[in-house]
């Protein structure tokens, strides 16, 4: 079977040659981070400097690719298709390309703070990741979360956000909605990270998706103003290792957070938003008072009324 999606990795010298040999097909809206767009017949050619990686696409992608030699990388094909497509989902060769992923724990959640991480996995470290086992979080313990974390939070950048429930409450009671809060979290993430890794520039931002991208940007009052195109997708951490660093790194925090909360409380807290959560909501109520929640959990979740019931009922 032919192949109609391939990606090479090429020097900075063959690239510049193969930028000089398109020249006459380039097209000058390349994507941002790309050297240059090349659309010849039944081939679409896509060059990025900074990771030497060149995207062949169309049905002449394979003999294209063929006329320059270079090491082909392994092309995983997309997932999620039954989610509804938009103009931001992320290129074929997302996992090829050096990316910040972004994600975050917490949000449904009764108890405890909303964690956001941005980690950046630049291609150096991909192999060091995969061997340390980062993956979708959800399918790791959360003992092997926290030791990944451990060694995974001193050799990748990443920039993380707590926003503890007293301040959560505040904000949500002033009129913001989870979801702008989530998405102001993210983009600050993605800013500061992108500050702190500079001048290093990663090919992309990929946002581990919770609300349509066209919301998000309504949230952040507009488009990001960076230089590099921000993707969204769900269930980004099972195929994005920068995602699954980020979500590894948030449930860390989170996990920490809880930790030193239940410390605090004299009572260790239930994860989660199920009845053992309303019963124990309802038991911190009778022994401290309804405010010490405010401290503590999410009180616009309908656990609050429901722990009340509870309570009233004792
Ligand atoms: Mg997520």
């Amino acid at each position: 079977m032919t192949k109609n999606n391939i990606i090479k990795t090429f020097p900075p010298t063959v690239i510049a040659k193969m930028k000089q040999f398109y020249q006459d097909w380039s097209i000058t809206s390349a994507p941002p981070g790309a050297v240059f767009l090349a659309k010849l017949d039944n081939v679409t050619i896509t060059a990025y400097q900074k990771s030497g990686k060149v995207m062949f696409q169309g049905a002449n992608a394979e003999y294209e690719a063929s006329i320059w030699g270079g090491e082909e990388q392994l092309v995983v094909s997309k997932e999620n298709s039954q989610n509804s497509s938009h103009n931001y989902e992320p290129p074929a060769n997302v996992t090829a390309l050096s990316l910040i992923g972004s994600d975050e724990t917490g949000t449904g959640d009764y108890f405890g703070p909303i964690t956001v991480v941005a980690a950046y996995v630049a291609p150096e470290n991909r192999l060091k990741c995969q061997n340390l086992g980062v993956k979708d979080s959800k399918l790791l313990s959360d003992q092997e979360i926290l030791d990944i974390a451990e060694e995974l939070m001193n050799f990748i950048p990443f920039s993380l956000l707590v926003l503890r429930n007293r301040q959560y409450n505040e904000l949500q009671q002033g009129g913001k909605n989870q979801g702008e809060l989530k998405a102001r979290l993210h983009e600050q993430a993605i800013t500061k990270l992108l500050e702190r890794i500079a001048p290093v520039t990663p090919d992309a931002v990929l946002i581990d998706q919770f609300c349509s991208p066209n919301t998000y940007f309504k949230y952040i009052n507009g488009k990001p103003n960076r230089s590099i195109p921000t993707y969204f997708k769900t269930k980004a951490e099972s195929f994005s290792l920068s995602v699954a660093a980020a979500s590894i790194i948030a449930r860390t925090a989170f996990i920490k957070e809880m930790d030193i909360m239940s410390e605090k409380l004299g009572h260790a807290i239930p994860k989660g938003a199920s009845h053992t959560v309303d019963q124990f909501a309802a038991k911190i109520m009778m022994e401290q008072g309804i405010e010490t929640l405010n401290d503590y959990a999410k009180m616009h979740f309908a656990n609050t009324q429901k722990a009340k019931l509870l309570a009233e009922k004792q």
